[in-house]
């Protein structure tokens, strides 16, 4: 039930401890339910079919099913470029499959049939540590460990302390740190619960920051933050938003209409897409979702 209640987060909790290369062992099976069966391709292993000239952060869905269980098809034949430096947002109801297709993305699970591209090149050949190193997630609620700030922006991977504190102020989260009397070393309780839930969210973007993916895909968060968080975690995210390829799984529509471009899907298709304005005038699924949000 827990593993159907929110699959996002416990799939990205995953992601990061596997894209750090996290050693904590007790940890990573505590939080694996399944493990990750995906393996390289022996040509991929060996090597990034992508020149680094190439890394532009395009993306590209053509023709992919996919199916959890066999012949239960979850995703119906999805086309789709996203086009590097492009903000995407994508919207559906509960259930369209929004999450399963970050999961194809970040190759948690391959496309029954079709492919997906990143850079021109199919996902499955560029090996996975690679990819998720190029692909940076955040979640609503992200994963905070016992242990110093420091750490839970590094991930224990090697970083100056210069890095650390340039993630820490491209994300507003510095001014935080840096009231604490132990700064980058305050240690944080279990999940982090010293931090206020905004706070939470800037470190988060730190982790994600310093580690200057291409692409960033965010599961924008439901619920409001503390008040005085609000206007820093727009400005921290305008920011690292830049020159990035961004997908943003929308929750509160009123937030997104600024994003180039909404894909609308439903149960499993790509059912519209546009600008929130020219889907509001082809007064169809985004538009009554639209409604239905503004009302409530
Ligand atoms: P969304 O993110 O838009 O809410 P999901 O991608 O999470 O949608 O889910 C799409 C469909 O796939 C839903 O019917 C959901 O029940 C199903 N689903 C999600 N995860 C799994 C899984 N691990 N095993 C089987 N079915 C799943």
């Amino acid at each position: 039930a827990q593993k159907l209640f929110n699959p996002l987060r416990q799939f990205a909790e995953k992601f990061t401890i596997f894209q750090s290369g996290f050693t904590a062992i007790e940890r990573i099976s505590e939080l694996m339910s399944e493990p990750i069966e995906i393996r390289d391709r022996k040509s991929s292993l060996a090597k990034d079919k992508r020149q680094k000239t190439n890394y532009t952060g395009e993306i590209r869905f053509e023709n992919v099913w996919f199916a959890y269980q066999e012949n239960d098809y979850i995703l119906t034949n999805l086309n789709f470029t996203i086009r590097p430096g492009e903000k995407i947002a994508l919207v559906g109801p509960t259930g369209a499959g929004k999450s399963s297709i970050i999961r194809l993305l970040c190759r948690l699970y391959e496309p029954t049939k079709g492919r997906i591209l990143v850079d021109g090149v199919d996902i499955r050949d560029i090996p996975q540590a690679q990819l998720r190193r190029y692909i940076g997630v955040i979640l609503q609620d992200s994963f905070l460990f016992t242990g110093d700030i420091k750490r839970n922006i590094t991930l224990g991977e090697n970083y100056s302390l210069e890095q650390i504190k340039a993630a820490a102020r491209l994300t507003n989260v510095d001014r935080f740190i840096e009231e604490f009397p132990q700064g980058y070393n305050t240690q944080l309780r279990e999940r982090g619960t010293n931090l206020s839930g905004g706070q939470k969210q800037l470190l988060a973007f730190a982790r994600v920051a310093i580690r200057n993916p291409h692409i960033l895909v965010l599961d924008e968060a439901t619920s409001s933050l503390d008040v005085g968080t609000e206007a820093l975690i727009q400005d921290a995210l305008y920011r690292l938003l830049e020159n990035r390829t961004a997908i943003i799984i929308a929750h509160r529509l009123s937030t997104i209409r600024n994003v180039d471009r909404i894909l609308v899907l439903k149960k499993g298709r790509l059912v519209e897409t546009g600008t929130h304005d020219e889907l509001l005038e082809q007064n169809g699924l985004y538009a009554s979702l639209y409604r239905l949000q503004m009302l409530g």
